[in-house]
């Protein structure tokens, strides 16, 4: 019997390199070979069509090639510098249905080898390999190997030559991540056991884990901390002091221990749409105080769409009027509809659709236009929106502008305070899954 046990795990953890940059050169041969940066997100592709204009000087590279980190060049830097650095470099629009047909493609490949497959980004995913009790450790650890050169090969010949990938293998997901980073490009590293963990963990930076960084790091350093040993002489009460319940996360982490399991897509809810309504206490045609929880509503939406890196663009919004009691509320998709029935609510509803966003603003405009659209100035008793036609966002990275940097940053402010004191006081909404 095949067992998928707690104690010994057998992760395989699969980075593609320069993702986005090696896509691009696979796809275009003329690329191969050549220092390539992308810039460009999905919904910017006009800017990044305008290659040599003034604005793509302010834009940040989305990715660079191998051959464009050779010179010095780095995801996120801004276009300028990177041009300093590689005056040769070629800039070319990203495309993200491309690199998301790709990483279709090379989920397709790997759910051979598992069904325990979790995509933790666009080009980066976790492999839990079923192991026999029966057999030692280390015959394991080489049927992983085995695997990993076999997942290597077939990618090489199914995807093609350009893009290649970095695979860790150890006994968690943190080890196996971290594994994985250790080599570049195209690399195979073991992490067998906790003792080599820990050797690994001395051997690096705090910030070369994932799940310490820049700010984390700083926080360790101030309280005298700049290694994974001396992490480890700090007392667990000490850690949680300071860091709450991160605190056992990094006692974990300098000890590469990482309980946390490989969630596999169809155990992952699909989710079709995100919502919430709210129901007032007294009936209102007060404005400003519907403005007011439609922008709550709006931007708690906004949240849990970033949260689950997701953008939407069909919204829809509904309200329900006072207790009437021989209506039926009625919501319908392309215009307002009304209509009644004994002992129920009236009410309307309407959809529209814009640009994929994750914005609370922009929900908000959307369903703000709605709502003026069909409101009549009676009295209210409860409204909701909801976002759907979700798809998933791309790495934040690839979003370009500064300026869009800057929302980006407000954004995730705006989210760290939001998760920090809690959702608001409203009725959790409709969480539709298939
Ligand atoms: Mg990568």
């Amino acid at each position: 019997m095949f067992a998928r046990t707690r104690k010994h795990r057998l992760i395989l953890h699969i980075d593609f390199n320069s993702y986005f940059a090696t896509v691009e050169q696979q796809a275009n041969p003329r690329l191969r070979g050549k220092p390539v940066g992308v810039i460009g997100g999905p919904a910017r592709n006009a800017l990044a069509c305008e290659v040599g204009g003034d604005r793509v000087k302010r834009t940040v590279l989305g990715a660079a090639s191998v051959e464009a980190k050779r010179f010095g060049v780095k995801t996120g830097m801004q276009v300028w510098e990177a041009r300093k650095l590689c005056p040769k470099i070629i800039l070319v629009p990203g495309d993200s249905d491309k690199y998301l047909e790709t990483t279709k493609r090379f989920l397709n490949i790997l759910k051979d080898y598992s069904p325990y497959l979790e995509a933790f980004s666009i080009d980066e995913c976790f492999l839990e390999i079923l192991r026999l009790p029966s057999v030692a450790q280390d015959d394991n650890f080489t049927q992983a190997i085995e695997i990993a050169l076999v997942i290597k090969r077939r990618i090489k010949q199914e995807i093609g030559e350009v893009v290649t990938c970095s695979i860790g293998i150890s006994y968690n997901k943190l080890m196996a991540k971290l594994a994985g980073s250790l080599q570049k490009p195209d690399g195979l590293v073991v992490i067998p056991n906790q003792e080599e963990a820990i050797n690994v963990l001395d051997s690096i930076e705090l910030d070369e884990i994932c799940g310490i960084g820049p700010r984390i790091k700083k926080r360790l350093n101030n309280l005298g901390i700049f290694s994974f040993s001396a992490l480890r002489q700090v007392p667990l009460e000490s850690l949680l002091a300071s860091f709450k319940s991160y605190g056992q996360v990094l006692y974990n982490m300098a000890r590469g221990i990482d309980c946390s399991k490989v969630v596999p897509f169809y155990e992952k809810e699909e989710i079709k749409s995100v919502g919430h309504r709210h129901t007032i206490d007294h009936d209102t045609d007060d404005l400003v105080e519907i403005k007011q929880i439609l922008l709550k509503l709006t931007e708690l939406i906004a949240r849990r769409l970033r949260g689950k890196k997701l953008a939407g663009k069909t919204v829809h919004c509904w309200y329900r009027l006072a207790l009437n009691p021989r209506c039926q509320y009625v919501s319908t998709s392309e215009v307002g509809l009304r209509c009644g029935l004994e002992g129920e609510f009236v009410g309307q509803g309407m959809q529209t659709t814009i640009l994929y966003t994750n914005d609370g603003l922009d929900i908000f405009q959307a369903a703000w236009r709605i709502f003026h659209s069909l409101w009549n100035h009676e009295k209210i008793r409860m409204i909701g929106v909801s976002i759907s036609n979700l798809k998933p966002t791309l790495p934040q990275n690839l979003s370009l502008l500064p300026e869009t940097k800057k929302e980006e940053t407000i954004i995730k402010s705006i989210d760290a305070i939001n998760n920090k004191y809690g959702e608001f006081t409203l009725q959790r909404g409709i969480l539709l899954t298939s």
